[in-house]
């Protein structure tokens, strides 16, 4: 019997070839040339080397250590380039250039695949932000005056932003509560996670000119999962007047991999009803792809499920905080990544953050390694997600994971 191809894969792997999200890797013999790749299955192929060997005209774009050169290169590129590359692993006659460029993924180093540019996160889940209205200001209204306007967000720190499998160390600051009489400083003792969906944009905008809604695609190339490290301590004392800052700023994983958006065709759904009607600009209700992305998140620590997060219930859309962040004409640059906000549903094993799935740490978590308020050094969170796909196929997103090591002295 000959060898079984990698290309053959089981019937339903959510990482066929309807999928293809992007990579860059290293391999043992060469670990210092980084590679665009593309996964199948356990597999990685060298899609630069894919080209090359098939005479491509995308060698040039391919044969790049990362994958902003791809990203820069726009709509149209991005849609000829999947198109070959799922021919390159799906088409019979390919196969004996294609497989001894496929390298099994145990064998490879995953790396940040995209150079980040700006970072911005973020607070679309009405779930979320009600809860965390309920837990920090019990005595007013959970959700502030804006927040059913315009999509809130905060410009974040886009240096900090690792691949998935790099340590998260514990952060220290400042703490004050209000027993305290004065600040506290020390490592933090409410560190959290945030399951989210990143975005992230490939082709530029021009400088004083916003993105409307129905360019969405014409910008955002894909999406990847994203954990946004949250100390909730030092976050509820330095966050008045001004919003998140170093609460967050020590860390934000994302997954290896990116899906690129032709993925998730299948995967499209309208967002929640709308409470209030909107300004033109954000006013999505005659749009002709709906908005939404019913992706299904799966919250993981120790390899324990503590939580699925549905990410078709999150209020406002990433087409539409694609265009609120640039309605004042702020340009958009390749590789700007925006989070959508920590993913809640309505269901309390829906909640995509400790803070609210304990209850800011009042109600603890029973996990078979103890019990969890918030994070202890040496867990592992990992999140990973499912969509529909074509022909009731499913399409996994890149798994994105981080252990806590103990704080620095
Ligand atoms: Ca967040």
């Amino acid at each position: 019997m000959p060898e079984q191809s990698p290309l053959d894969l089981a019937e339903g792997d959510p990482f066929g070839p309807h999928n293809l999200p992007y990579g860059v890797f290293t391999t043992a013999d060469e670990p210092g040339r980084r590679r665009l790749g593309v996964r199948i299955g356990d597999h990685v192929l060298d899609a630069g080397a894919a080209a090359h060997a098939l005479g491509s005209p995308y060698a040039t774009l391919l044969a790049q250590p990362s994958l902003n050169a791809l990203l820069a290169a726009g709509r149209t590129a991005w849609r000829d380039v999947r198109r070959a590359l799922t021919a390159w692993v799906t088409v019979p006659a390919h196969r004996p250039d294609i497989e001894p460029l496929l390298h099994p993924l145990s064998d490879v180093t995953l790396h940040l695949p995209y150079e980040v540019a700006d970072y911005v996160d973020f607070y679309a889940s009405e779930h979320h932000a009600t809860n965390v209205g309920k837990i920090f200001r019990p005595d007013g209204e959970p959700l502030t005056p804006n927040w059913k306007h315009l999509p809130i967000g905060y410009h974040g720190r886009s240096g900090t932003v690792v691949v998935s499998g790099t340590e998260v160390t514990r952060p220290a600051g400042q703490r004050k509560t209000p027993a305290d009489a004065a600040p506290l400083f020390g490592p933090s003792l409410k560190l959290d996670i945030e399951a989210e969906v990143g975005f992230l944009v490939g082709a530029p905008s021009e400088l004083g000119r916003p993105v409307p809604l129905a360019s969405f695609r014409d910008h955002v190339f894909g999406l990847t999962l994203l954990n946004d490290w949250s100390a909730r301590d030092i976050q509820a004392w330095e966050y008045v007047p001004l919003g998140p800052f170093l609460g967050k700023s020590f860390a934000t994983s994302v997954s290896a991999w990116v899906t690129p958006l032709e993925a998730l065709d299948a995967a499209r759904v309208a967002p929640p009803a709308r409470d209030l009607p909107l300004l033109p600009y954000l006013d999505d209700g005659d749009d002709e792809e709906p908005g939404g992305f019913d992706l299904h998140i799966t919250v993981r620590i120790n390899g324990e499920v503590v939580s699925e997060p549905p990410f078709a219930s999150m209020y406002w859309t990433a087409a539409q905080q694609l265009a609120h962040m640039t309605v004042n004409g702020a340009s958009l640059r390749t590789g700007d990544l925006f989070g959508s906000g920590t993913v809640s549903g309505p269901e309390v094993h829906q909640r995509g953050s400790l803070l609210e799935l304990t209850w800011n740490g009042q109600e603890p978590l029973e996990l078979s390694t103890g019990k969890r308020t918030f994070l202890e050094d040496g867990d592992e969170v990992t999140l990973t997600a499912w969509a529909p796909g074509p022909d009731g196929t499913k399409v996994a997103l890149g798994e994105v994971t981080g252990r806590i090591a103990p704080a620095r002295a």
